[in-house]
C-alpha cells in the first residue's frame, strides 16, 4: 500500500509500506480522509521525541473496514467507521473512572502506532464510531478536532459562559469557537495574529474578532465587556504570552482553558489566579463521547468544517505538510485523502 511515511527527522516520502494485518481485537481501515494536526506539525518541527521517525503520522480519520482480525466480526466489513485518535487501555484507574483520554497506557495513531496517512491502517475495534450516512469524508474525520471543542464544553458546564474569548484562530480555534456558539450558545471572540484566519472565524459566525498585532488584546476585550473580561477564555495557542492574556481578558471569577502546546515553561503572576477567583483548566484531547455529539453537530449542519480546510491527494502528501509548515493566506488546514 503507498504510505506518507516519516522515515527520519526533517524528511517526508510517499512510499510503498506493507499492508498490515489487523490482530484479535483489531479491523484493518480503508481510510478516506485523514485530517493533517497541528500538533503533527510541531512534532515534525522541533524532531520532537514524542513522535520518532520512522512513522507514519495522521489521527484524525474515517474510512472503511476492509477486514477483520482472527476474532472479528466479518459482518462489520464495508462498514464506515470514524476512529478517535488516541485508544485507551480500559483496564486502568483513570478509564475505570471514565477519564479514558487521561489512560496512562494509552496509544495515539501516529505516535505510539502508525497512523493514517496511508491507504490502509489497523485499528482497535473499540475506539470506532459509525461514519453518519451522508457525511462527507472531509467532514467526518474531523470528528476529533471537533471533539476537542465538545470536550471543552464538558470541561467547563456548570460555569458561566455567555461571553468566551478564543485565542488563536487555527483548526482547534475555530473548533472550540463553533463548539462553544452551538452547544452552549455562547458569543464567542476570536483574537489572532493573521486577518486571513479572522476572516474565517467571522464567517463562522464569531460574535467579534481581534487582532492581536495591531490591537491590544486584553483591552479590547475588556471595552468590549463593560470593562470586565469575559466569563471564559480558550487559549488554543499555548505560548507564554498568550496564556497570560488569557488570564488577563478573563473576568474575577471566570475561567481559563489552556489546550494550546506551543510553549511549555512561562512567566507567570500567580495572584492573577489567587487573589480574582480564576479557575485555570488544562485539556486534552476528547473522549469517544466527544467525537459522537461532534459528528452530530456535523450532521445537524451547525458548525461548519468544510468550507476552510485544503483537499489533497496523498500522492501529493508531501505537499500538505510543507505548505502547512510554512502556510500562505488560504492555508488553514490540510486534510489528505488517499
Ligand atoms: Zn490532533
Ligand atoms: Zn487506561
Amino acid at each position: 500500500m503507498r504510505a506518507l511515511l516519516y522515515p527520519d527527522f526533517e524528511s517526508l516520502e510517499v512510499t510503498e509500506q506493507p499492508k498490515p494485518m489487523p490482530a484479535v481485537g483489531e479491523v484493518l481501515v480503508k481510510v478516506a480522509a485523514c485530517g493533517l494536526c497541528g500538533s503533527e506539525l510541531e512534532s515534525y518541527k522541533s524532531r520532537s521525541p514524542r513522535r520518532k521517525p520512522p512513522l507514519v503520522f495522521g489521527h484524525e480519520f474515517c474510512g472503511t473496514i476492509e477486514s477483520v482480525g482472527p476474532d472479528g466480526d466479518a459482518s462489520t466489513i464495508g462498514r464506515p467507521v470514524v476512529v478517535n485518535a488516541l485508544i485507551p487501555c480500559g483496564q486502568c484507574v483513570r478509564c475505570a473512572r471514565g477519564e479514558e483520554h487521561l489512560c496512562a497506557d494509552r496509544q495515539v495513531f501516529g505516535m505510539h502506532r502508525p497512523g493514517a496517512f496511508a491507504e490502509y491502517v489497523v485499528a482497535p475495534s473499540h475506539v470506532l464510531l459509525d461514519w453518519p450516512d451522508g457525511m462527507a469524508a472531509e467532514a467526518a474525520c474531523l470528528a476529533e478536532p471537533l471533539g476537542n471543542g465538545v470536550h471543552m464544553t464538558g470541561l467547563t458546564a456548570g460555569r458561566a459562559r455567555e461571553t468566551v474569548l478564543v485565542i488563536g484562530a487555527g483548526p482547534i480555534g475555530l473548533m472550540a469557537q463553533q463548539a462553544f456558539a452551538a452547544l452552549v450558545g455562547s458569543r464567542v471572540w476570536v483574537a489572532d495574529l493573521d486577518a486571513n484566519r479572522l476572516e474565517v472565524a467571522t464567517r463562522l459566525g464569531a460574535h467579534g474578532v481581534v487582532c492581536s498585532r495591531t490591537d491590544d488584546l486584553v483591552e479590547t476585550i475588556r471595552r468590549e465587556t463593560g470593562g470586565e473580561g469575559v466569563d471564559l477564555v480558550i487559549d488554543a495557542v499555548g505560548a507564554g504570552i498568550t496564556k497570560r492574556q488569557s488570564l488577563e481578558a478573563c473576568r474575577p471569577g471566570g475561567a481559563v482553558v489552556w489546550i494550546g502546546l506551543h510553549e511549555d515553561g512561562m512567566d507567570l503572576d500567580s495572584f492573577q489566579v489567587t487573589l480574582p477567583e480564576r479557575t485555570v483548566h488544562g485539556t486534552y484531547a476528547a473522549r469517544l463521547d466527544d467525537l459522537r455529539v461532534a459528528l452530530e453537530l456535523m450532521q445537524s449542519g451547525r458548525v461548519d468544517v468544510t468550507s476552510w480546510p485544503t483537499r489533497y491527494s496523498l500522492g501529493d502528501g508531501v505537499e500538505a505538510f510543507n505548505r502547512m509548515l510554512h502556510p500562505g493566506p488560504e492555508d488553514f488546514k490540510a486534510i489528505i485523502m488517499p
